[in-house]
């Protein structure tokens, strides 16, 4: 037995270096990272983290320090899923999603990082290893970038080595983000992946006319066109032939299960920071390798390559603007539109935490 002996938690405010924008969240200047810290009584360390797109990591930190910590302090670590278990069930009245499933994916990542440190495996092998590399896709999070910074953008995509892109759709004119995909398509030819994000903007009705608009544009996905929780509108839309992708707003397995069935989806998009971690992201995927359902990611790349290096029903790996890179230090690898799942035992995740200081948020007030 290996026991948990002391948990630390932080939360920092960290401004972009660009104002990014989607058609849900608005105009965004700074993201919330929330970390993890789990010490065992060998001196082994567990690093897992969540963020939020500015708003709730106060919330998400007082559960983890106030509820999830006394919980799992003097706790046998290696029982990962009773764990889990324990702590979803802790605060499932509460819970069952929102901040709650942000607080259990940030512990529970942390838990399976000491995991791969004890075994001296990094993740990816330690949960299957099926593939050495994972095509990537640059994530924009572009919508109220004018066509000429759309398109500069893109070029950068493509001089980092890029072969797939997304961009944000849900102006508030359809022909707009009509006129955008196309020029974004032109850019890119029509060998190349480009998938859109409408961030639940449309209605039905809105999304049923932009894929007749935009069927000639060859999308690899349209992501998430409507509301989560609208299981039939999905399966309407499905009809359609165009694949849809969706996940990042749905916070438990088996919401995923349901959105898998009855929304009969393409592609299924579970957040290991907001689903309840790496326990419950690869019920996911296993979820959907059962109905033969690629599963891809949203943002935190950084630990989503090695669960998307783990599993055989992979699709692309989401490499999103809200970056870490500048704490990190190894950044990302990427060669020939792939990202190479880092080498190290556990997550390999190596925070820079004096950098991070300077962004520690006010535990007593808004940050
Ligand atoms: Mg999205």
């Amino acid at each position: 037995m290996r026991r948990i002996v002391r948990v630390e938690t932080g939360h920092y405010r960290i401004p972009l270096s660009h104002t990014l924008s989607d058609s849900t969240h608005g105009e965004m200047s700074a993201f919330e990272l929330v970390t993890v810290r789990l010490y065992d009584d060998r001196g082994f360390e567990g690093v897992g983290f969540t963020y939020t797109v500015g708003y709730g990591g106060a919330a998400i930190r007082a559960l983890i320090d106030h509820e999830l910590t006394p919980l799992i302090t003097e706790s046998d670590a290696g029982r990962h899923e009773l764990l889990w278990q324990s702590m979803w069930w802790r605060l499932h009245y509460v819970g069952r999603g929102g901040v709650a499933a942000f607080a259990v994916s940030a512990v529970d990542t942390a838990l399976a990082d000491l995991r791969g440190k004890w075994c001296a495996e990094p993740l990816w092998r330690l949960l299957g290893g099926t593939r050495e590399r994972v095509p990537a896709y640059a994530g924009g999070v572009d919508l109220h970038f004018s066509i000429d910074e759309l398109l500069a953008e893109i070029d950068g995509y493509l001089s980092d080595g890029f072969g797939a892109v997304k961009i944000k759709v849900g102006r508030d004119s359809l022909e707009e983000d009509v006129e955008r995909v196309r020029e974004v398509r032109r850019r890119l030819g029509y060998r190349f992946a480009l998938m859109i994000d409408a961030n639940m903007r449309w209605s039905v009705h809105t999304a049923v006319r932009a894929v007749e608009s935009l069927r000639d544009q060859r999308l690899y996905w349209l992501e998430e066109p409507i509301e989560p929780d609208d299981e039939e509108g999905h399966s309407q839309l499905a009809e359609l032939g165009i694949p849809i992708a969706t996940g990042e707003n749905l916070h438990t397995h088996a919401e995923f299960e349901r959105m898998a069935r009855r929304g009969r989806v393409a592609v299924l998009q579970p957040d290991v920071t907001n689903v309840g971690g790496v326990t419950a992201w690869m019920k996911v995927a296993h979820t959907a390798a059962a109905r033969h359902i690629p599963v891809s990611s949203h943002g935190a790349h950084d630990i989503h390559v090695h669960l998307l290096a783990a599993v055989p029903n992979s699709s692309f790996l989401e490499v999103h603007r809200f970056g870490l890179d500048e704490f990190l230090s190894q950044p990302l690898v990427l060669r020939d539109g792939c990202v190479i799942p880092p080498g190290e035992p556990g997550l390999g995740l190596n925070f820079k935490w004096d950098a991070l200081k300077e962004y520690a948020a006010n535990r007593a007030g808004p940050v």
